[in-house]
């Protein structure tokens, strides 16, 4: 069984983006990443505090726009609008939760696709099922980057996803499936969750549940993404599989795991962003 480390991975890629990054700045252009929160959730907090840090060390600007916790959507969608019509802005992402009332639908809309490089909005979501080029939602992608690294093969094998948000679930099955594995769904209301994921040869879990998946629940030999990032009473963060499945499966810790490789993306998707709106 293997450890599968995200940091190698979100190493490599950092290094590419910072590469690139400096040769944008020599040509006169700052590659910048605008992050809108209007939230005091510790956790988002921490997020785009890691994403902040992330790209400063790649040399990428990034914008954070704090809102009050209390904005409402008026004053939220003016500033996506903003963002969206700035030449200088290249990609904008929009952090959760946002304030009570504000429905995200009427947000997301207004982040134009080639700056959406978390892929989170309808018309992002619609182009990815369609196989049309689109920014995928970065921890999706981040899994399959990671099953890539370790060369796990996924043609014809059983892959099981825990979990079925726009934002990770639904695009990791869709990723999955496009590279052809056998795909299950598995949610909140799924029965029996154990004699699904015990079929998995390649098993993902988003819940954002603590010790959702035990030692039993996972097939020896299996490839497990732990993709949950939970904080606990003595301010850890920890995933949704406990850790002695490390003993029969191969699996990605947290932190180190998704995470780094998720942060590093969403820096390689503004470069791209800068290659697109620039030429
Ligand atoms: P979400 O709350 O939107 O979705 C959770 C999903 O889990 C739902 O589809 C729900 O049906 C399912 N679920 C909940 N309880 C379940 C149960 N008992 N059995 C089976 N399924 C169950 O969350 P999300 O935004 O998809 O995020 C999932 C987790 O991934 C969270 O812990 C989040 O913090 C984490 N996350 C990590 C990264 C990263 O970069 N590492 C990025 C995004 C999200």
């Amino acid at each position: 069984v293997r450890l599968l480390d995200g940091k190698p991975i979100a190493h490599a890629i950092r290094q590419k983006v910072q590469q690139q990054a400096v040769a944008y700045r020599e040509a006169g252009i700052i590659p910048t990443l605008a992050i809108v929160i209007a939230t005091t959730d510790a956790q988002a907090a921490w997020y785009v505090r890691s994403i902040c840090k992330a790209a400063e060390a790649c040399d990428i600007n990034a914008l954070v726009i704090e809102l009050s916790s209390d904005a409402k959507t008026d004053v939220i969608a003016a500033e996506l609008g903003s963002l969206a019509n700035d030449p200088t802005i290249h990609g904008i992402l929009l952090q959760t939760p946002l304030p009570d009332g504000v429905v995200i639908d009427d947000l997301l809309s207004l982040i134009p696709s080639e700056k959406d490089i978390d892929g989170a909005s309808p018309a992002s979501a619609g182009q990815l099922l369609y196989g049309l080029p689109a920014f995928a939602p970065a921890t999706a992608e981040a899994v399959l980057k990671i099953l890539e690294y370790y060369e796990v093969p996924l043609p014809g094998r059983r892959a099981v996803v825990v979990g079925r948000s726009r934002i990770v679930g639904k695009p990791v099955a869709h990723l999955l499936l496009e590279r052809d594995a056998t795909v299950t769904i598995c949610h909140s209301r799924s029965r029996d969750l154990g004699e699904h994921t015990r079929t998995a040869d390649i098993l993902v879990v988003a819940a954002g549940k603590i010790g959702l998946i035990q030692h039993g629940d996972v097939k020896s030999g299996a490839v497990v993404v732990d993709v949950g990032t939970n904080v606990t009473e003595d301010n850890k963060l920890v995933g949704d599989v406990a850790a002695d499945v490390a003993e029969i499966a191969d699996l990605t810790p947290v932190p180190g795991g998704v995470g780094p490789v998720t942060t590093s993306l969403i820096l390689q998707h503004t470069l791209i962003s800068v290659d697109k709106l620039t030429k």
